[in-house]
């Protein structure tokens, strides 16, 4: 077992490459992310804390943690900081050790804590995990660092709280770490609640959990299931190779196995160029709907969230539109449209507002009901008046965020779609709730138009929701999967290149 862990969890992590690559289905697809790996102290690195500095010291002179104790005492009277104290103490020491790349250090001091009678917490253990990460070389004992990954994981809640504080990128390896961990001992639930909050934290998920998860899928039948699952709520664009291996293991595996085609979607029509079945979209239901709606509308209205700024009689007057003038067909943000105009001519306000108008216009000859959030300094005088006559306007303060009055005011009907670039990836986040993000995606997926250009004669060039869901499903019998063939695309657009999986018995 400890091989195993050797191979999973340290070699197979430092053999390749340390950039985590993953995209995401969001409605703007972000293309990649970089992964850096955490610097070393002797990278100068300013440290944070003063008293940073001072352990450091400590970490490197020192060869034996006998004196520990008077130090732990000293440091902490010394500095007299709310963030170095008794209790935070073991986990700020093992951070420093890893910093500094200590393991003989980190591995004495899990044992003085032991030793003392005391449990490590979380945040301790996370971090001397990472210290075995970077540091395989010298772990002797691998099995003793897999029964750490297990004793975090057990108390995954509290341990996730504690990682996430960890805004680094040892974060997204601790918590790949465990995944591949809770794989190992076959935990297929828990490793799945761990990647659904990698994905909330848009994070990405290491190819190397990807392909546990394919070797599970291969030797236990109801792995698939749990794994598809994952795939159709995660919104996650596979790489190629992946899919590749995902395509191996459906058509080897002996029951229900799936022959599988590489394949494109008309964008128009949905249809598949090799099933030729046409792929549908997902309708949110009415409960679901509401659900969004309800929080959506209790952060902004009632003031709950803090994230808003603005101020109680901004507030006051966008409840009294709201009630007098949704639903609308239309909500626009017009800072971001009026941003969209060619940067040349972006500091002339008259362009900016030529080109708002030109949008509004667009819906208003269709003879929609139109709202645009606007600012104080982007529109006022004659153009304001002019606008008036079109639409249904809100104008924000300078100094307000204008994204929830948007979203607020655009989920007042299920119908209404909203015009902007805004990825509102940090509203997804502060749902706080894997349902309701899951709602928002779909919502938003079918919801918001973006602008692909604006010309100087007024016509505009929208990109709409394609009429068919873009992550993947299942329907009719067979799996379509979209997959991240490296093909860059603009930030709206998904990959136009899909597995087709069929079963085997049909083919
Ligand atoms: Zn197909």
């Amino acid at each position: 077992m400890s091989r195993t862990l050797l191979s999973n969890f340290l070699a197979l992590h430092l053999s390749r490459t340390f950039h985590l690559k993953s995209t995401y289905a969001t409605f703007k697809n972000r293309k990649a992310t970089n992964e850096n790996v955490p610097k070393l102290l002797s990278q100068h690195v300013p440290h944070v804390n003063p008293f940073e500095s001072e352990m450091e010291q400590f970490i490197k002179t020192t060869h034996s943690l006998t004196g520990i104790h008077q130090f732990q005492e000293n440091i902490i009277s010394k500095y007299n900081s709310k963030l170095l104290t008794k209790e935070s103490f073991d986990a700020i020491f093992m951070r420093m050790c890893l910093a500094c790349r200590n393991y003989q250090l980190g591995k004495q001091f899990l044992h003085h804590i032991d030793q003392a009678g005391r449990q490590a917490n979380t945040a301790t253990l996370g971090k001397f995990l990472s210290l075995c990460y970077f540091c395989s070389a010298e772990v002797e004992d691998k099995s003793e660092v897999e029964k750490l990954c297990l004793s975090i994981t057990d108390k995954w809640q509290e341990g996730l709280k504690l990682l996430q504080e960890d805004e680094t990128a040892h974060y997204s390896l601790a918590m790949n770490a465990m995944v591949n961990c809770l794989l190992s001992h076959n935990h297929f639930d828990s490793a799945i609640l761990w990647m659904d909050k990698i994905i909330a934290k848009e994070r990405p998920i290491s190819e190397f959990v990807y392909e546990h998860w394919l070797r599970k899928c291969a030797a236990h039948h109801n792995c698939w299931q749990i794994f598809s699952d994952f795939l159709v709520r995660g919104g996650v664009f596979l790489k190629q190779p992946i899919v590749q291996k995902l395509k191996d293991v459906l058509r080897n595996r002996s029951r229900d196995p799936f022959l599988g085609q590489f394949t494109a979607i008309d964008e128009s029509t949905g249809r598949c160029q090799s099933c030729q079945k046409v792929l549908k979209n997902t309708d949110i239901t009415d409960e679901e709907f509401a659900a969004l709606r309800k929080r959506i509308t209790e952060k902004v209205l009632l003031g709950t969230d803090v994230f808003l700024g603005s101020k109680p009689e901004e507030m006051q007057r966008f409840k009294e539109l709201i009630k007098t003038t949704a639903p609308y067909d239309i909500v626009i943000d017009g800072l971001n449209v009026a941003y969209h105009i060619s940067t040349k001519n972006r500091k002339q306000s008259s362009t900016k507002v030529d080109a708002l108008m030109s949008v509004v216009k667009y819906f208003t000859n269709q003879k929609l009901r139109v709202l645009v959030l606007t600012r104080e300094h982007l529109l006022k005088g004659v153009a304001l008046q002019r606008m008036k006559q079109e639409a249904h306007i809100f104008i924000t303060e300078n100094l307000s965020r204008d994204d929830p009055f948007l979203l607020c005011a655009a989920v007042q009907s299920k119908h209404t779609k909203f015009v902007s670039d805004d990825l509102f990836r940090d509203h997804l986040f502060r749902l706080a709730d894997f349902r309701l993000q899951a709602i928002f995606r779909l919502w938003q997926r079918r919801a918001q138009v973006q602008i692909v250009k604006i010309d100087r004669n007024g016509s505009v060039k929208f990109h709409h929701p394609p009429p068919y869901r873009t992550v993947s499903q299942f329907a009719d019998g067979c799996w379509h999967i979209p997959y991240d063939d490296g093909t860059p695309r603009y930030s709206y657009e998904s990959p136009t290149t899909w597995l087709c999986l069929q079963p085997k018995s049909q083919a």
